[in-house]
């Protein structure tokens, strides 16, 4: 039995939500502290006050073009205050976003238009070049209008709309409220398709509303708090970070990508306080100097999330700068949030993806049916119900089924839970190794090898054994300088963990694959190993 003692938090009345569209949370804060710096960008500084009369303009504009309730609006950049502006925009007068990652090519960028049925797409300068030849030849019926970034009409698309020019001819005034209700759509992120084609996730107002104010609640954000984000806008990871702090009525410093050297002073000068980062970004930092560190020194939390973070790794960072390392855990289908660590030093468990959010009931289910609910300690699904669970995939009834059930979400991952309520997220279901009738997750292999002073990272896959089924086989980079034989490597691993778990191979490599979020893309490991076998 969960004791109330231990885990206060699953014993807690309902938080209670505004039945609200999601931009009026951000306008009661803007009334409270118009002066206040919102999002800062390069030499760029928003106030509250600003940010909400840029919202209004693009919201105007966005209507003069004949956007309106229901409209997607797809929005292809790197991190700006565009995004952020967009979104709010979108929110006042009832349009969806549907995030694209900057980095997609023509195909990917086509997938999207054509799924979503996007009326709109705002696009970054630099990436026009890339938008037009995904247009090239193809038609979007539902695509109505291009916007630009910046205040050119670009060459190669003469019939864009510049944003500034949007924003210039059109009233900072708030637009006629439109009619939203909380289930209404509001956005239409893609899952990055590391498990499969990239599916539409949608999300209403209420879900990102409720999950805005359970994050900002389990994190204790106020007006002093600043952050970095550098991590991608167009993942669920950076909406919910760019959203909380506005609600919260802090600073946000943007980033477009994870530089160690900017991202360390950036965090010095606007004395950052709350650090949101991946594995990787993590494993970066753990190989920085102890000055380069000390930067770090207003900074009151790390989290890390989206991917498995080897424990170690948080031990070793709190060590060595005395911050407090924790984790959180959700994914896109719950908006993304749905357990968040204590903040209390004394109650932070390092290998725990947190403690339930507001308002989210957890179970864990034996894998194969799905249904009998698992006692404490063991592993399976991890199965989750709050009001951030997404109202389905897009146009995908049958997946939307499969995955929700009675309002619970099947998330997918594997883990279990202590006596105490935290969570343990030990692998993805589709990522397990089947060994012989045991199952191993790659994450806790990983782990163990990255505890090896000569390791700088490592993936395992299962790769086929005419006996055991799949066997675990290590990709291995050394740190520079290093040097570790295979033999060595899984005498290491293979004297820490249980039989049915050994280490038969290693192959060096020199990096590891993977999305920007840390995750692994086991998937062209397996391809790797797949193809050496043919030839
Ligand atoms: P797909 O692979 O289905 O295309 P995706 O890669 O876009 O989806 P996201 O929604 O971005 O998936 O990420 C959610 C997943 O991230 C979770 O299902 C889980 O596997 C992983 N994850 C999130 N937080 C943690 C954590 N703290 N520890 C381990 N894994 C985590």
């Amino acid at each position: 039995m969960v004791d109330k003692q231990t885990a206060p938090e699953l014993f807690r009345p309902p938080l209670g939500y505004p039945e609200a569209p999601y931009d009026t949370l951000v306008r009661a804060v803007a009334e409270r502290q118009p002066e206040r710096p919102a999002i800062i960008y390069h030499n760029l500084s928003l106030t509250y006050s600003e940010v909400i009369a840029m919202t209004n303009s693009l919201a105007n504009g966005l209507r003069a073009l004949g956007l309106g309730k229901g409209d997607i609006i797809c929005l292809f950049t790197f991190n700006r205050p565009e995004y952020t502006i967009a979104f709010l925009a979108a929110s006042s007068i009832g349009a969806v976003i549907s995030p694209m990652n900057p980095s997609y090519k023509e195909r990917e960028i086509a997938y999207q238009l054509e799924n979503s049925e996007a009326s709109a797409i705002l696009v970054q300068r630099e990436l026009v070049p890339m938008l037009k030849s995904a247009l090239e030849g193809q038609t979007f019926p539902a695509l109505r209008h291009i916007i630009v970034t910046g205040s050119q009409v670009p060459e190669a698309l003469p019939q864009a709309v510049p944003f500034a020019r949007l924003l210039r001819e059109s009233s900072p005034r708030r637009p006629e409220p439109v009619d939203i209700a909380p289930d209404d759509l509001l956005a239409l992120p893609y899952s990055s398709g590391t498990t499969g084609l990239p599916r539409g996730v949608m999300l209403s107002h209420r879900n990102l509303v409720c999950n805005h104010l359970q994050v900002v609640t389990a994190a204790n954000l106020s007006p002093v708090d600043a952050t970095l984000i550098f991590l991608p806008l167009y993942h669920i990871y950076g909406v919910l970070l760019t959203g909380t702090f506005l609600i919260a009525g802090g600073r946000q410093i943007l980033m477009e990508r994870f530089e160690l050297d900017t991202a360390l002073a950036l965090c010095e000068q606007q004395a950052v306080t709350w650090f949101f980062a991946v594995p990787p970004i993590v494993q970066t930092l753990l190989n920085a100097s102890d000055e380069q560190l000390a930067r770090l020194r207003t900074v009151k939390y790390l989290m890390s999330a989206a991917a498995p973070l080897a424990p170690e790794l948080a031990i070793r960072l709190r060590e060595r700068t005395g911050i407090n390392v924790i984790q959180a855990y959700g994914l896109t289908e719950t908006s993304p949030d749905t357990h968040f660590s204590p903040l209390d030093p004394a109650r932070i468990r390092p290998a725990s993806g947190g403690l339930p959010v507001y308002d989210t009931e957890q179970k864990i289910v034996d894998i194969e049916t799905g249904e009998r609910e698992l006692p404490v300690g063991e592993d399976g699904e991890i199965v989750v119900r709050g009001p951030q669970v997404m109202l389905g995939y897009w146009k995908d009834p049958a997946e939307t089924a499969r995955v929700l059930r009675n309002g619970w979400l099947y998330t997918g991952d594997i883990g279990h839970i202590d006596a105490d309520g935290y969570l343990y997220i030990v692998d993805r279901k589709k990522e397990m190794i089947k060994y012989k009738a045991f199952s191993i997750a790659p994450a806790e292999i990983e782990a163990v090898l990255l505890e090896h002073p000569a390791v700088l990272d490592a993936a395992v896959i299962g790769v086929d054994d005419p006996e055991a089924g799949e066997i675990p086989k290590a990709f291995v980079v050394l740190r520079p300088g290093q040097t570790a034989t295979s033999e060595e490597l899984m005498a290491f691993v293979n004297s820490k963990v249980a039989g049915y778990k050994k280490l038969q191979r290693v192959e060096f490599i020199e990096a590891i694959p993977r999305v920007p979020s840390g995750k692994i893309l086991r998937r062209q490991l397996k391809e790797r190993e797949r193809a050496r076998r043919l030839t």
